[in-house]
């Protein structure tokens, strides 16, 4: 067999369609469509009006095993099993998948475009700014920050009636309320719309928003791995009169905005979500949302263009969405909602769309159900598990023997099992790679088969592109036919702990969890309020079925520790925290960056893989 050339060789030697061609073959009409360049464009959410009538093709979600720390391909696989279905077997085809974060690209982990033959591209495009959705949730975020600390600042250096004078300025020679003020007004049960007739007990209370600075929870963000920001104080400049304080950077696919992106429905259900957030919370134990800090509206107006889902293409020309690329611990790891619901209209009833969950089944595929088809109402076909024998031969305890990877087919079993308690038919795509043995990937097709695996099938989409996932395909087509049984694994009017609860014993196989005394805390306060019925986003490594990365294969016989809870209230859900999360990373020594450069005669980007 040839050798496989690096990614972006690959990527660079297949000349893309001229977007707008592939705009027009899956059916998009011209005035639907924003071009961005030649290879990029945004689809306007009008076509979900237009196609309203259409039937949805069949949904189908990539999740995998719990992968080593390489990845075992669920990007790469996704792009195979597109081309596969749309190149090969001549069906209409749509690939759904994030965004990535620009910091690992220049960081440690590269791109995420797939690999070898089964790639979106141009991949720099890709990998890059994109159409700038990245930097406008690091916008918008960020103009919540600078609302946060600066009304901060101004209730503290000015007495009520000052502040309120000047919240509610006169315009026209009369005072006016806005109707941001009006919805903030309603929410303090107050039925007045003339500003003149407010008491001084209302103006206060209308006035102050009295945020405990020592209970902010909205972070700022950027989209570099700038270690150095993950503890900073704010305010030292005299301007800021003392008021300084503790804060942090995350990285902007942590922001909750990015979540809201994903997990929202249409322009009016954003504008809501975002509205909803909940940032910090007053000295007397109020939340406090953006809406009270009457920046709702302009993060709406700044996140206009990033709804639209981008249109690209693989390497065979079938079409990708790529959307939204929330992180897929602290918050749920799928891609957006609206990409998948416009590509279900768009391939029609016969037709396949491909959607990847972040992570091992454990996580992302569970979030995707319990948190992203609770919110589309969408109901998946099939679910495709990846498997790759290096890392079912490290969960059974190293790469020697072939014993060692039968004993590792635990952790698949597992995952399998955790697939089917959601009533779906579970497709098994045993990634190849050019070291394994026919033996050892039978041995795990074999496995797959009698865990309860609708189908297992060896796939070589890596190094030979669609060709290499046809049998996966055919197999992914057979299961969408086969009856499927969906349910969700917890009811959301359930009490916090149980839910987590129900997450811990059914998926990692835990004996119990423990709520450590924050998160006790928190489930008192957002039982109070009112935050209880949300659904549940498990901040957990997703190294191990377990909270301890270090227990490979299935482990059992621990209790899982929720250190603390925290609320992502316009994304929709609750996240737990089982150990500590990095919100940002770190550069290595010797970190991607060095590699990549600019060919100034060429325009080329060179290094990225
Ligand atoms: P995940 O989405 O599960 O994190 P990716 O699809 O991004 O994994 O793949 C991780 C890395 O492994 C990528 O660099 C990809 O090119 C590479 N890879 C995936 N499948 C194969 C394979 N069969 N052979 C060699 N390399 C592969």
């Amino acid at each position: 067999q040839k050798p496989v050339p690096s990614d972006i060789v690959i990527s660079r030697s297949c000349v893309p369609k001229p977007i707008d061609c592939m705009a027009r073959e899956v059916g998009l009409l011209s005035d639907e469509v924003e071009l961005y360049g030649k290879t990029k464009a945004k689809v306007q959410l009008s076509i979900m009006k237009r196609l309203q009538a259409q039937p949805d093709g069949k949904y189908v979600v990539v999740t995998g095993i719990t992968p080593t720390p390489l990845g075992e391909g669920k990007s790469t696989t996704t792009i195979g099993l597109v081309q596969a279905l749309g190149a090969h077997l001549k069906l209409n085809v749509f690939a759904c998948v994030r965004q990535p974060s620009q910091g690992p690209t220049f960081g440690i982990k590269g791109g995420a475009a797939g690999g070898g033959y089964s790639q979106v591209i141009p991949m720099e495009e890709f990998n890059l700014h994109l159409t700038g959705d990245i930097h406008a949730i690091t916008a918008a975020n960020n103009l919540v920050a600078a609302a946060i600390d600066a009304r901060i600042f101004h209730e503290n250096t000015q007495t009520d009636k000052a502040l309120y004078n000047r919240l509610v300025p006169i315009n026209g020679g009369q005072r006016q309320f806005s109707p941001i003020q009006i919805n903030r007004l309603k929410k303090l049960g107050i039925e007045k719309t003339d500003p003149n007739t407010l008491t001084d007990e209302e103006v206060t209370r209308f006035a102050r928003l009295d945020m405990n600075p020592e209970a902010v929870t909205w972070q700022r963000v950027l989209d570099t791995n700038d270690r150095f920001l993950r503890k900073i104080t704010i305010g030292q400049s005299p301007t800021e009169k003392g008021f300084t304080r503790e804060a942090q950077f995350d990285i902007t696919v942590a922001s909750e905005i990015m979540a809201v992106l994903a997990l929202t429905s249409s322009l009016a259900d954003m504008r809501q979500r975002l509205a909803n957030m909940v940032v910090a919370t007053s000295k007397s134990g109020q939340p406090i949302t953006t809406e009270d800090l009457g920046v709702s509206g302009a993060l709406a107006v700044l996140m206009r263009d990033a709804i639209k889902p981008n249109l690209m293409q693989t390497l065979e020309g079938t079409p990708v969405f790529v959307h939204a690329g929330p992180f897929a611990n602290i918050a749920h790891g799928n891609s957006s909602i609206l990409a998948d619901k416009i590509a279900l209209k768009l391939v029609g009833p016969e037709g396949f769309v491909v959607t990847e969950a972040g992570f091992g089944a454990d996580i992302g595929m569970e979030k995707f159900f319990n948190i992203k088809c609770r919110y589309s109402g969408l109901r998946p076909h099939v679910v495709v598990l990846v498997a790759t024998v290096r890392a079912l031969k490290m969960h059974g305890g190293g790469p020697k023997h072939v014993i060692l990877l039968f004993t590792g087919c635990g952790n698949m079993k597992k995952q399998i099992e955790n697939a089917r308690l959601f009533g779906v038919p579970v497709v098994v795509a045993v990634n190849a790679f050019k070291t394994d043995t026919q033996a050892e990937l039978e041995l795990i097709c074999s496995v797959a088969k009698a865990a309860g695996a609708f189908d297992a099938v060896r796939c070589s989409h890596w190094a030979e592109g669609g060709a290499g996932a046809v049998a996966l395909g055919q197999a992914v087509q057979r299961a969408s036919e086969s009856p499927s049984d969906f349910k969700f694994l917890y009811d959301v009017e359930l009490p916090i702990a149980d839910k987590i609860r129900i997450i811990a014993q059914k998926i990692y196989g835990a004996d119990d969890i423990e709520l450590l005394p924050e998160a006790q805390r928190k489930v008192e306060l957002y039982t109070k309020q009112g935050f209880g019925n949300l659904p549940i986003c498990m901040a957990k490594t997703h190294l191990s079925l377990s909270h301890d990365a270090d227990k490979k294969g299935v482990p059992t016989g621990f209790v899982v520790p929720v250190r603390d809870i925290k609320a992502s209230v316009g994304a929709g859900f609750l996240f737990p925290l089982v150990g500590t999360m990095p919100t940002i990373p770190g550069l290595p020594t010797r970190p991607c960056f060095y590699d990549i450069d600019l060919d100034p005669e060429t325009e080329q980007v060179n290094g990225l893989f």
